[in-house]
């Protein structure tokens, strides 16, 4: 591939763009597109990071070497490109963010009678693609590589039933996070459509892991809270990628199993089954010094399966976690398979769905001491919670309802013009969440 001279992207005055991936030398348009469908699909099929993955640091010598080229091209980004001038990746994937909103859009009338019909998914955690020079080129992998390289073993995961019209930021706040036993508002994530790679999530805000957008070959999203489930997927056994945290890449595969007649939709979010306990949030540092995200936690439970449950290696490995502050089990032990059963999930899915509305951004933590902990903890203050602006993900335009979750036909509380029903009996039941927030317009 000629990197010598761009045929989109600008560089700003003294970057040869030798630390570029030469990716970012085509054009979106019309060299970009058959580029991508040919070489940026991994062994089965799936794209992922804009279909941009990062091919030539594949090529540098061992992790070390990857981690110098990013480095190198980090730094070379943020001294070049200031005073307005947008980073060349970011200016490409700018393009594609216009591309995909225009076949969106035009793909609305296809998508819209699955708006009202529920989905059954399956949430898996999997250890792949942890990071962009992970990802693999198209090979033959043996069937046995297959499997290996999808769910985490044990498989961590949840079936969950939501509507096709949720938003796909409702869908993390209220469904994916508190299912899995994340915390609220803690980091940020993204969704990727496999069929190009497209990358969707919050394009703003203020969460700290943000800052390894680049280096997790994403660069840019495409806002989140205007695109609904079933505008990226809308078949049996479709599959779409939520990776959460940036720093710790905890990578999921959502598989639709069943889509539910229109007769059977209810539109709330459920969550019926599932197994293990979701990681403890910033463990991927120190459970497993060495693999990241998903492949990290599998090895952790792993290990810990050698252990017997209770004694003293297994508790000492348990600790960690409440010793290191993990945001999700400050108010709960973690345990490996108690700490998961779909009542206490549900109990998280409605603390959620009745909060008051979530905002694009991270919780502060402090520290504070835990009752029956011996060390002081992390715990979030609950800051990103509040939403002045009243456009969260369960009230902005394609909010849902704030009792179950249900994303359709939505009555706004004539009250405070803020939180919004689907029914005068959700409403009724809600109203004891919402007499606090609810103030007279
Ligand atoms: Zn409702
Ligand atoms: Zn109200």
């Amino acid at each position: 591939m000629s990197r010598h001279r761009p045929q989109f992207v600008t560089l700003a005055p003294g970057d040869s763009g030798s630390t570029i991936s030469p990716t970012f030398f085509l054009h979106p348009d019309t060299t970009f597109p058959a580029w991508r469908d040919k070489n940026a699909k991994d062994e089965f099929g799936n794209v992922w990071f804009w279909g941009t993955p990062d091919q030539e640091w594949e090529d540098e010598q061992g992790e070390d070497g990857q981690i110098q080229a990013m480095t190198q091209r980090m730094m070379c980004g943020n001294m070049m490109y200031r005073g307005g001038m947008e980073k060349p990746e970011v200016q490409f994937i700018n393009r594609l963010i216009e591309h995909k909103q225009a076949a969106l859009l035009a793909n609305t009338p296809q998508a819209k009678p699955f708006y009202s019909r529920d989905f059954v998914i399956d949430l898996d955690m999997i250890t792949y693609p942890t990071c962009y020079f992970e990802v693999k080129t198209p090979g033959s992998p043996t069937e046995q590589e297959r499997l290996a390289a999808v769910r985490t073993s044990p498989r961590v995961w949840r079936r969950l039933v939501v509507s096709g019209g949720i938003s796909l930021r409702a869908l993390h706040h209220m469904a994916l996070v508190p299912g899995m036993g994340f915390s609220s508002n803690c980091h940020a994530y993204y969704f990727t459509d496999l069929s190009d790679g497209s990358v969707f999530g919050p394009p703003e805000g203020s969460f700290l892991d943000l800052m390894h957008i680049s280096n997790r070959g994403v660069h840019k999203m495409a806002p989140d809270d205007q695109v609904c489930l079933a505008d990226i997927i809308s078949k049996e056994g479709a599959q779409m990628g939520w990776e959460y945290d940036f720093g710790d890449a905890f990578s999921h595969m959502i598989t639709i199993i069943e889509i539910k007649s229109k007769e059977e939709s209810t539109g709330k979010i459920q969550c019926i089954d599932g197994a293990k306990a979701g990681p403890p949030e910033d463990s991927a540092g120190y459970l497993d010094d060495f693999t990241r995200g998903g492949r990290g936690y599998e090895e952790f439970l792993q290990e810990l399966a050698k252990h017997r449950p209770g004694g003293r290696t297994w508790s000492k490995m348990v600790h960690k976690v409440h010793q290191e502050g993990a945001l999700n089990y400050t108010t709960k032990p973690y345990h490996p398979d108690d700490a998961f059963s779909p009542q206490a999930a549900q109990a998280d899915i409605m603390a959620a769905i009745r909060s008051p509305g979530k905002v694009p951004e991270a919780a502060q933590p402090t520290m504070a001491t835990i009752p029956g902990l011996p060390y002081p903890v992390r715990v979030f203050n609950g800051a990103g919670w509040n939403d002045p602006s009243g456009k969260g993900p369960d009230n902005g335009e394609k909010g849902v309802c704030g009792n179950c979750g249900c994303p359709n036909h939505l009555m706004t509380c004539a009250r405070c013009g803020v939180r919004k029903y689907c029914s005068r009996e959700c409403q009724k039941a809600g109203w004891r969440y919402h007499k606090g927030e609810c103030k007279e317009r």
